[in-house]
Protein backbone atom coordinates (compact mmCIF):
# COMPACT_ATOMS: atom_id res chain seq x y z
CA UNK A 1 0.00 0.00 0.00
CA UNK A 2 1.20 3.23 -1.12
CA UNK A 3 0.25 7.18 -0.94
CA UNK A 4 0.88 9.00 -3.61
CA UNK A 5 -0.12 12.15 -5.37
CA UNK A 6 -3.90 10.83 -6.65
CA UNK A 7 -4.72 9.27 -3.31
CA UNK A 8 -3.58 5.56 -2.38
CA UNK A 9 -2.99 2.89 -4.04
CA UNK A 10 -2.64 -1.29 -2.91
CA UNK A 11 -1.44 -3.80 -5.14
CA UNK A 12 -1.36 -7.77 -5.21
CA UNK A 13 0.71 -9.25 -6.98
CA UNK A 14 1.06 -13.18 -7.75
CA UNK A 15 4.32 -13.65 -10.38
CA UNK A 16 7.92 -12.38 -11.02
CA UNK A 17 8.89 -9.45 -13.55
CA UNK A 18 11.53 -10.51 -15.47
CA UNK A 19 12.48 -6.87 -16.55
CA UNK A 20 11.96 -5.87 -12.80
CA UNK A 21 16.22 -4.71 -12.58
CA UNK A 22 16.05 -2.79 -15.52
CA UNK A 23 12.94 -0.71 -15.16
CA UNK A 24 13.56 -0.46 -11.53
CA UNK A 25 17.38 0.83 -13.04
CA UNK A 26 15.86 3.65 -15.39
CA UNK A 27 13.20 4.65 -12.59
CA UNK A 28 16.17 5.10 -10.24
CA UNK A 29 17.79 7.16 -12.51
CA UNK A 30 14.74 9.92 -13.11
CA UNK A 31 14.44 10.06 -8.90
CA UNK A 32 12.35 7.10 -8.27
CA UNK A 33 13.09 5.73 -4.08
CA UNK A 34 12.20 3.11 -3.58
CA UNK A 35 11.38 1.51 -0.22
CA UNK A 36 11.56 -2.26 -0.74
CA UNK A 37 13.49 -4.80 -2.88
CA UNK A 38 9.92 -6.30 -4.62
CA UNK A 39 9.54 -6.04 -8.09
CA UNK A 40 5.83 -5.18 -7.63
CA UNK A 41 7.16 -1.69 -6.27
CA UNK A 42 8.17 -1.26 -9.79
CA UNK A 43 4.77 -1.81 -11.09
CA UNK A 44 3.23 1.22 -8.33
CA UNK A 45 6.44 3.38 -9.12
CA UNK A 46 4.97 2.78 -12.95
CA UNK A 47 1.79 3.60 -12.15
CA UNK A 48 1.81 6.86 -10.17
CA UNK A 49 4.13 8.81 -13.42
CA UNK A 50 1.69 7.56 -15.80
CA UNK A 51 -0.24 10.31 -17.47
CA UNK A 52 -3.45 7.24 -18.07
CA UNK A 53 -6.99 9.10 -18.20
CA UNK A 54 -8.46 6.95 -15.92
CA UNK A 55 -6.80 4.74 -12.75
CA UNK A 56 -7.50 1.43 -15.45
CA UNK A 57 -5.47 3.46 -18.42
CA UNK A 58 -2.89 4.22 -15.51
CA UNK A 59 -2.55 0.39 -14.58
CA UNK A 60 -2.76 -0.74 -18.61
CA UNK A 61 0.27 1.77 -19.46
CA UNK A 62 2.23 0.78 -16.53
CA UNK A 63 1.69 -3.43 -17.32
CA UNK A 64 2.45 -2.16 -20.93
CA UNK A 65 6.16 -1.84 -19.89
CA UNK A 66 6.96 -4.75 -17.60
CA UNK A 67 7.80 -8.41 -18.68
CA UNK A 68 7.30 -11.26 -16.90
CA UNK A 69 4.17 -12.59 -15.00
CA UNK A 70 1.73 -11.02 -13.01
CA UNK A 71 -1.81 -11.44 -11.94
CA UNK A 72 -2.28 -8.50 -10.43
CA UNK A 73 -5.49 -7.05 -8.21
CA UNK A 74 -4.75 -3.19 -7.90
CA UNK A 75 -7.30 -0.50 -6.17
CA UNK A 76 -7.25 2.88 -5.24
CA UNK A 77 -10.14 2.77 -2.96
CA UNK A 78 -12.71 3.37 -5.39
CA UNK A 79 -11.74 1.41 -8.92
CA UNK A 80 -10.28 -2.64 -8.35
CA UNK A 81 -8.32 -3.17 -11.89
CA UNK A 82 -7.30 -6.89 -11.95
CA UNK A 83 -5.15 -7.98 -14.89
CA UNK A 84 -3.41 -11.03 -15.95
CA UNK A 85 -0.12 -10.93 -17.83
CA UNK A 86 -0.76 -11.80 -21.55
CA UNK A 87 0.96 -15.03 -21.25
CA UNK A 88 -0.99 -16.32 -18.14
CA UNK A 89 1.80 -17.31 -16.15
CA UNK A 90 -0.52 -18.08 -13.02
CA UNK A 91 -4.30 -17.97 -12.75
CA UNK A 92 -6.74 -15.43 -11.57
CA UNK A 93 -10.42 -16.18 -10.62
CA UNK A 94 -13.36 -13.32 -10.23
CA UNK A 95 -16.25 -14.58 -7.89
CA UNK A 96 -19.30 -12.99 -6.64
CA UNK A 97 -20.52 -12.45 -3.27
CA UNK A 98 -23.96 -10.70 -3.09
CA UNK A 99 -22.92 -7.60 -5.16
CA UNK A 100 -19.59 -7.22 -4.36
CA UNK A 101 -16.88 -8.76 -6.81
CA UNK A 102 -14.00 -10.99 -5.93
CA UNK A 103 -11.00 -11.37 -7.20
CA UNK A 104 -8.35 -14.55 -6.22
CA UNK A 105 -5.75 -16.22 -7.75
CA UNK A 106 -7.36 -19.88 -6.70
CA UNK A 107 -11.16 -21.17 -6.63
CA UNK A 108 -10.44 -22.19 -3.20
CA UNK A 109 -9.81 -18.55 -1.83
CA UNK A 110 -13.61 -18.48 -2.97
CA UNK A 111 -15.21 -21.01 -1.73
CA UNK A 112 -14.06 -20.02 1.90
CA UNK A 113 -15.98 -17.29 1.94
CA UNK A 114 -19.21 -19.12 0.05
CA UNK A 115 -18.61 -16.79 -3.02
CA UNK A 116 -19.89 -17.69 -6.74
CA UNK A 117 -17.66 -18.45 -9.05
CA UNK A 118 -17.95 -16.49 -12.18
CA UNK A 119 -14.79 -17.49 -13.97
CA UNK A 120 -11.47 -16.83 -14.78
CA UNK A 121 -9.39 -13.88 -16.23
CA UNK A 122 -8.31 -14.74 -19.06
CA UNK A 123 -4.46 -14.29 -20.13
CA UNK A 124 -3.49 -11.03 -20.98
CA UNK A 125 -7.42 -9.45 -20.23
CA UNK A 126 -7.63 -6.16 -17.77
CA UNK A 127 -10.96 -6.42 -15.90
CA UNK A 128 -12.23 -2.66 -13.98
CA UNK A 129 -14.48 -3.37 -11.38
CA UNK A 130 -16.45 -0.29 -9.95
CA UNK A 131 -19.97 0.77 -8.48
CA UNK A 132 -20.74 0.43 -12.49
CA UNK A 133 -20.22 -3.30 -12.20
CA UNK A 134 -17.58 -5.21 -14.07
CA UNK A 135 -15.91 -4.33 -17.73
CA UNK A 136 -13.63 -6.13 -19.56
CA UNK A 137 -10.49 -4.96 -22.02
CA UNK A 138 -7.47 -7.17 -23.54
CA UNK A 139 -4.92 -3.85 -24.58
CA UNK A 140 -2.09 -6.24 -25.02
CA UNK A 141 -0.84 -7.79 -28.51
CA UNK A 142 -2.41 -11.27 -28.46
CA UNK A 143 0.07 -14.01 -27.72
CA UNK A 144 0.22 -18.03 -27.40
CA UNK A 145 -0.66 -18.77 -23.53
CA UNK A 146 2.00 -20.51 -21.15
CA UNK A 147 0.32 -21.06 -18.48
CA UNK A 148 3.00 -22.65 -15.55
CA UNK A 149 2.73 -26.37 -15.74
CA UNK A 150 3.83 -26.40 -12.36
CA UNK A 151 1.04 -24.99 -11.02
CA UNK A 152 -0.94 -28.24 -11.65
CA UNK A 153 2.11 -30.12 -10.15
CA UNK A 154 2.52 -28.59 -6.72
CA UNK A 155 1.42 -25.08 -6.06
CA UNK A 156 -2.02 -24.94 -6.64
CA UNK A 157 -4.64 -26.54 -4.09
CA UNK A 158 -5.78 -29.42 -5.16
CA UNK A 159 -9.20 -28.30 -4.29
CA UNK A 160 -9.24 -25.42 -6.95
CA UNK A 161 -10.08 -24.73 -10.30
CA UNK A 162 -7.26 -23.11 -12.59
CA UNK A 163 -6.49 -22.66 -16.10
CA UNK A 164 -9.66 -24.53 -17.02
CA UNK A 165 -9.36 -28.04 -14.92
CA UNK A 166 -10.10 -29.52 -11.63
CA UNK A 167 -6.23 -29.62 -9.54
CA UNK A 168 -6.96 -32.71 -7.97
CA UNK A 169 -8.44 -34.91 -11.47
CA UNK A 170 -5.66 -33.54 -13.01
CA UNK A 171 -3.01 -35.08 -10.07
CA UNK A 172 -4.74 -38.10 -10.33
CA UNK A 173 -4.53 -38.22 -14.31
CA UNK A 174 -0.44 -37.91 -13.69
CA UNK A 175 -0.34 -40.76 -11.05
CA UNK A 176 -2.46 -43.16 -14.12
CA UNK A 177 0.10 -42.00 -16.26
CA UNK A 178 2.77 -42.67 -14.17
CA UNK A 179 1.45 -46.39 -13.33
CA UNK A 180 1.37 -46.59 -17.43
CA UNK A 181 4.81 -45.38 -17.82
CA UNK A 182 6.90 -46.50 -14.93
CA UNK A 183 4.97 -50.38 -13.06
CA UNK A 184 7.07 -52.43 -10.81
CA UNK A 185 6.44 -55.18 -9.02
CA UNK A 186 5.16 -54.39 -5.32
CA UNK A 187 2.16 -54.28 -2.53
CA UNK A 188 0.98 -51.02 -1.72
CA UNK A 189 1.19 -47.69 -3.36
CA UNK A 190 1.77 -44.98 -0.87
CA UNK A 191 2.67 -40.92 -1.14
CA UNK A 192 5.00 -38.77 -0.14
CA UNK A 193 2.39 -36.54 1.83
CA UNK A 194 0.33 -34.56 1.53
CA UNK A 195 0.61 -32.68 -1.68
CA UNK A 196 0.98 -36.02 -3.46
CA UNK A 197 -1.92 -38.00 -2.16
CA UNK A 198 -3.72 -37.09 -5.45
CA UNK A 199 -1.04 -38.34 -8.00
CA UNK A 200 -0.63 -41.81 -5.76
CA UNK A 201 -4.18 -42.49 -5.86
CA UNK A 202 -4.12 -42.13 -9.55
CA UNK A 203 -1.00 -44.79 -9.78
CA UNK A 204 -3.20 -47.02 -7.19
CA UNK A 205 -6.06 -47.02 -9.47
CA UNK A 206 -4.42 -47.48 -12.41
CA UNK A 207 -2.46 -50.00 -11.26
CA UNK A 208 -4.79 -52.01 -9.16
CA UNK A 209 -2.18 -52.11 -6.32
CA UNK A 210 -3.75 -50.57 -3.07
CA UNK A 211 -3.47 -47.06 -1.72
CA UNK A 212 -1.99 -47.50 2.07
CA UNK A 213 -1.94 -44.10 4.54
CA UNK A 214 1.81 -44.90 5.08
CA UNK A 215 2.60 -42.13 6.88
CA UNK A 216 1.05 -40.51 10.12
CA UNK A 217 0.60 -36.68 10.37
CA UNK A 218 1.20 -35.51 13.55
CA UNK A 219 -1.17 -32.31 13.92
CA UNK A 220 0.16 -31.22 17.18
CA UNK A 221 3.55 -29.63 16.79
CA UNK A 222 4.94 -26.59 15.78
CA UNK A 223 5.90 -25.63 12.06
CA UNK A 224 9.57 -27.53 11.54
CA UNK A 225 10.67 -24.77 9.37
CA UNK A 226 11.15 -22.34 12.02
CA UNK A 227 13.34 -24.34 13.84
CA UNK A 228 16.75 -22.97 14.05
CA UNK A 229 19.16 -25.29 13.86
CA UNK A 230 19.58 -27.71 11.12
CA UNK A 231 19.43 -31.13 13.84
CA UNK A 232 16.14 -29.95 15.90
CA UNK A 233 14.71 -29.74 12.02
CA UNK A 234 15.68 -32.81 10.96
CA UNK A 235 14.24 -34.01 13.96
CA UNK A 236 10.77 -32.12 13.45
CA UNK A 237 10.49 -33.98 9.73
CA UNK A 238 10.15 -37.06 12.70
CA UNK A 239 7.89 -35.49 14.93
CA UNK A 240 5.74 -34.28 12.12
CA UNK A 241 5.49 -37.61 10.18
CA UNK A 242 5.52 -41.61 11.19
CA UNK A 243 5.03 -44.77 9.32
CA UNK A 244 2.61 -46.40 10.20
CA UNK A 245 4.40 -49.80 10.89
CA UNK A 246 1.23 -51.84 9.92
CA UNK A 247 1.12 -50.66 6.78
CA UNK A 248 4.79 -50.09 5.76
CA UNK A 249 6.74 -53.10 7.38
CA UNK A 250 7.94 -55.85 5.10
CA UNK A 251 6.05 -54.51 2.15
CA UNK A 252 7.13 -53.56 -1.30
CA UNK A 253 6.01 -50.26 -1.54
CA UNK A 254 5.60 -47.78 -4.83
CA UNK A 255 5.89 -44.17 -3.12
CA UNK A 256 4.80 -41.20 -5.33
CA UNK A 257 5.92 -38.41 -5.03
CA UNK A 258 5.03 -34.94 -6.99
CA UNK A 259 8.47 -33.58 -7.46
CA UNK A 260 11.77 -33.20 -6.52
CA UNK A 261 13.35 -29.81 -5.96
CA UNK A 262 16.43 -30.04 -3.67
CA UNK A 263 16.47 -33.52 -2.59
CA UNK A 264 16.44 -32.77 0.59
CA UNK A 265 13.05 -34.39 2.02
CA UNK A 266 12.80 -37.56 0.45
CA UNK A 267 15.91 -39.11 1.51
CA UNK A 268 14.44 -38.66 5.29
CA UNK A 269 11.59 -39.66 4.02
CA UNK A 270 12.54 -42.80 2.88
CA UNK A 271 15.24 -43.41 5.68
CA UNK A 272 12.15 -43.77 7.76
CA UNK A 273 10.41 -46.20 5.37
CA UNK A 274 13.69 -48.25 5.66
CA UNK A 275 13.57 -48.46 9.15
CA UNK A 276 10.05 -49.32 9.96
CA UNK A 277 10.65 -52.66 7.49
CA UNK A 278 10.15 -51.68 3.64
CA UNK A 279 11.05 -54.64 2.26
CA UNK A 280 11.65 -52.55 -1.13
CA UNK A 281 10.83 -49.25 -2.51
CA UNK A 282 10.33 -48.04 -5.77
CA UNK A 283 9.95 -44.15 -6.29
CA UNK A 284 7.99 -42.51 -8.76
CA UNK A 285 8.02 -38.78 -9.19
CA UNK A 286 4.81 -37.71 -10.92
CA UNK A 287 6.85 -34.69 -13.13
CA UNK A 288 10.23 -34.73 -15.01
CA UNK A 289 13.66 -33.81 -13.33
CA UNK A 290 13.51 -30.19 -12.48
CA UNK A 291 16.45 -28.93 -14.26
CA UNK A 292 16.37 -25.11 -14.09
CA UNK A 293 15.02 -21.90 -11.58
CA UNK A 294 11.65 -20.49 -11.95
CA UNK A 295 11.68 -16.63 -13.47
CA UNK A 296 7.75 -16.62 -12.75
CA UNK A 297 7.42 -16.35 -8.94
CA UNK A 298 7.65 -19.78 -8.05
CA UNK A 299 10.27 -20.45 -5.08
CA UNK A 300 12.79 -22.89 -6.50
CA UNK A 301 16.13 -22.33 -5.46
CA UNK A 302 19.19 -21.38 -7.97
CA UNK A 303 19.82 -24.25 -9.80
CA UNK A 304 23.14 -25.62 -8.35
CA UNK A 305 20.73 -26.51 -5.84
CA UNK A 306 18.11 -28.65 -7.58
CA UNK A 307 19.63 -31.79 -7.26
CA UNK A 308 18.56 -33.01 -11.34
CA UNK A 309 20.77 -30.58 -12.70
CA UNK A 310 23.87 -31.70 -10.88
CA UNK A 311 22.84 -35.41 -11.48
CA UNK A 312 21.82 -38.06 -13.48
CA UNK A 313 18.48 -40.25 -12.34
CA UNK A 314 20.83 -43.52 -11.47
CA UNK A 315 22.77 -41.13 -9.48
CA UNK A 316 19.62 -39.34 -7.62
CA UNK A 317 18.49 -43.12 -7.30
CA UNK A 318 21.60 -44.42 -5.48
CA UNK A 319 21.94 -40.80 -2.85
CA UNK A 320 18.36 -41.63 -2.27
CA UNK A 321 18.75 -45.59 -1.60
CA UNK A 322 15.78 -46.76 -3.71
CA UNK A 323 15.67 -49.44 -5.54
CA UNK A 324 13.85 -47.74 -8.90
CA UNK A 325 13.60 -44.07 -9.42
CA UNK A 326 11.29 -42.87 -12.04
CA UNK A 327 10.10 -39.42 -13.20
CA UNK A 328 6.98 -38.71 -15.26
CA UNK A 329 7.67 -37.89 -18.81
CA UNK A 330 7.04 -34.26 -20.12
CA UNK A 331 4.28 -35.66 -22.65
CA UNK A 332 2.89 -37.54 -20.29
CA UNK A 333 2.89 -34.33 -17.71
CA UNK A 334 1.40 -32.59 -20.66
CA UNK A 335 -1.50 -35.03 -21.46
CA UNK A 336 -2.64 -35.35 -17.90
CA UNK A 337 -3.90 -32.06 -17.95
CA UNK A 338 -5.93 -31.89 -20.31
CA UNK A 339 -5.31 -28.62 -22.16
CA UNK A 340 -3.45 -27.78 -24.98
CA UNK A 341 0.16 -28.65 -24.41
CA UNK A 342 1.16 -25.96 -26.65
CA UNK A 343 -0.53 -23.30 -23.90
CA UNK A 344 2.33 -24.27 -21.02
CA UNK A 345 5.56 -23.00 -19.77
CA UNK A 346 7.41 -25.73 -19.29
CA UNK A 347 11.00 -23.77 -18.68
CA UNK A 348 12.00 -25.55 -14.94
CA UNK A 349 11.97 -28.73 -17.09
CA UNK A 350 13.13 -27.87 -20.21
CA UNK A 351 14.90 -24.74 -20.21
CA UNK A 352 12.38 -23.13 -22.39
CA UNK A 353 11.98 -19.54 -21.14
CA UNK A 354 9.28 -18.27 -22.85
CA UNK A 355 10.05 -14.66 -22.45
CA UNK A 356 13.74 -13.79 -21.91
CA UNK A 357 15.53 -13.48 -18.55
CA UNK A 358 17.80 -11.41 -17.19
CA UNK A 359 21.60 -13.58 -17.63
CA UNK A 360 23.01 -12.61 -13.73
CA UNK A 361 19.17 -14.10 -12.97
CA UNK A 362 20.79 -17.10 -10.78
CA UNK A 363 22.80 -15.11 -8.74
CA UNK A 364 20.49 -11.94 -7.78
CA UNK A 365 18.39 -11.99 -5.32
CA UNK A 366 15.10 -12.23 -5.75
CA UNK A 367 11.06 -12.15 -4.47
CA UNK A 368 9.28 -15.06 -5.17
CA UNK A 369 5.83 -16.92 -3.91
CA UNK A 370 7.11 -19.03 -1.35
CA UNK A 371 4.88 -22.29 -1.28
CA UNK A 372 4.00 -24.10 2.34
CA UNK A 373 0.81 -25.68 2.01
CA UNK A 374 2.33 -28.97 1.62
CA UNK A 375 5.99 -30.48 2.23
CA UNK A 376 7.61 -27.22 1.49
CA UNK A 377 7.74 -27.40 5.17
CA UNK A 378 9.99 -30.52 5.08
CA UNK A 379 12.76 -28.17 3.19
CA UNK A 380 11.92 -30.31 -0.24
S1 LIG B 1 9.52 -22.21 -15.00
FE1 LIG B 1 8.34 -23.91 -14.11
S2 LIG B 1 7.53 -23.08 -12.19
FE2 LIG B 1 8.16 -21.34 -13.43
S3 LIG B 1 6.37 -20.68 -14.58
FE3 LIG B 1 7.46 -22.11 -15.91
S4 LIG B 1 6.57 -24.12 -15.42
FE4 LIG B 1 5.98 -22.73 -13.78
Amino acid sequence: MVDYARGNMAVAHNGNLTNAAFLREELEQIGAIFQSTTDSEVIIHLISRSRGASFTDSVIDALRQVVGAYSVAITNGDVIVAARDPLGFRPLWLGRLNNAFIVASETCALDIIDAEWIREVEPGEVVTIDRDGLRSVKPFKPAVPKQCLFEFVYVARPDSYIFGQGVDEVRKNMGRELARQAPADADIVMAVPDSSNPAALGYAHESGLPFEVGFIRNHYVGRTFIEPEQGIRDFGVKIKLNPSRSAVAGKRIILVDDSIVRGTTAPKIIKMLRRTGARSIHFRVASPRIINSCHYGIDTPNREKLIAHKSSVEEIRKFLDVDSLEYLELPALLRATGGNPDHFCTACFTGNYPTPVPEDYETKPRNHRHVDHSTAQYER
